[in-house]
């Protein structure tokens, strides 16, 4: 028997995840707000474009959602056609989506009343690597169900980390970007002032490229997506701000001084906002040149 999945986000990196659980030995049933996505996704690979979320869930042994926050995924499972209404008990409910804590253990409490089991996903890697089946996933929950979970997560990702309780994934998911962000912003800073200096950025670059202050910011961003101007979108602002504000409030909540990460969010929720819901996470960098009044170039 194949194991029946049901996936929920057909985003820019849902995409390419479900894909990857078009395989046989699993019957995969999409759904996505937006219906024409999951109806193409149907007709291009072996999988069924479900009608509703609970249409979704319904025979689902695994249902996995990939929405921009744990708001959306909460949102889903009431009314009608909501996932309650279609979700058996004994079902795993995977939440992929790069939530908050305090959202997803909520949601767990909501779903166990109902004899489903609930664990936190969120993925790293990008785009890319989840068109590669590259992911890194960072799980909360109980390991028994990262057990039965397995099968599915390893078919999306390569690494698979069991990181504590419910809630305990989406830390650890908010915190590494928290940590992108502040690359992001602290190579743009020092690009910029480097070149107002008179050093060309492809000669910083390649001098902290091969030095301590390296990162990934630093080694791939900057080079192929900043010095090109090409800024391809396929990590939304939106959703870093979103990230930092997790990680901030997750800071707070442990009440750990972290003037850095809030300063972080701070910063992102202002890029954010000038920007707009479409720009990508590194075009943070233009909002910088937009306070210096210049480009790093
Ligand atoms: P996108 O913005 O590309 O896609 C969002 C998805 O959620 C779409 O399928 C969208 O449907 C759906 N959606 C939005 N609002 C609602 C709603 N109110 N109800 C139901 N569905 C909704 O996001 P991504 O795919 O990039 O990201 C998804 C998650 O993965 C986020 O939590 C993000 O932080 C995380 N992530 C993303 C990475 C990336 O590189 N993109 C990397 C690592 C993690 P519709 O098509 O109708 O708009």
């Amino acid at each position: 028997m194949p194991t029946h999945i049901g996936f929920l986000g057909l985003g820019a990196i849902g995409t390419p995840m479900a894909r990857h659980l078009a395989i046989p030995g699993f019957a995969l049933a999409v759904w996505n707000r937006t219906g024409d996505k999951a109806t193409a996704f149907a007709a291009a690979h072996p999988a069924r474009a479900a009608s509703t979320p609970a249409d979704a869930a319904r025979g689902a042994d695994v249902v996995i959602t990939c929405l921009p926050t744990s708001r959306e995924v909460e949102a889903l499972l009431d009314g009608p056609d909501g996932l309650l209404a279609g979700l058996a008990r004994g079902t795993l409910f995977v939440d992929c989506t790069s939530g908050d804590p305090a959202t997803s253990k909520r949601i767990a409490a909501r779903l166990a009343e109902q004899g489903v089991a609930f664990i936190d996903a969120p993925v790293s890697g990008g785009v890319a690597g989840a068109e590669k089946g590259a992911l890194t996933i960072m799980v909360g929950g109980d390991a028994a169900q990262l057990d039965r979970a397995m099968p599915v997560l390893r078919a999306m990702g390569e690494k698979v980390v069991h990181c504590g309780a419910v809630g305990a994934g989406d830390a650890l998911k908010a915190v590494n970007n928290a940590l992108l962000a502040v690359h992001i912003w602290s190579v743009a800073e020092g690009l910029l002032a480097l070149s107002k200096a008179g050093v060309k950025p492809e000669v910083a670059l390649e001098v902290i490229n091969a030095s301590s202050g390296r990162s990934n910011s630093s080694m791939n961003l900057f080079p192929e997506r900043v010095l090109t101007r090409a800024f391809p979108r396929t990590f939304r602002l939106a959703l870093l701000d979103k990230d930092v504000g997790i990680a901030a409030q997750v800071a707070r909540d442990q009440k750990v001084p972290s003037p850095l990460i809030q300063l972080t969010a701070e910063l992102f929720r202002a890029a954010h906002v000038a920007l707009g819901e479409q720009a990508d996470h590194v075009e943070a960098v233009k909002y910088l040149e937009t306070m210096a009044g210049e480009e790093i170039k």
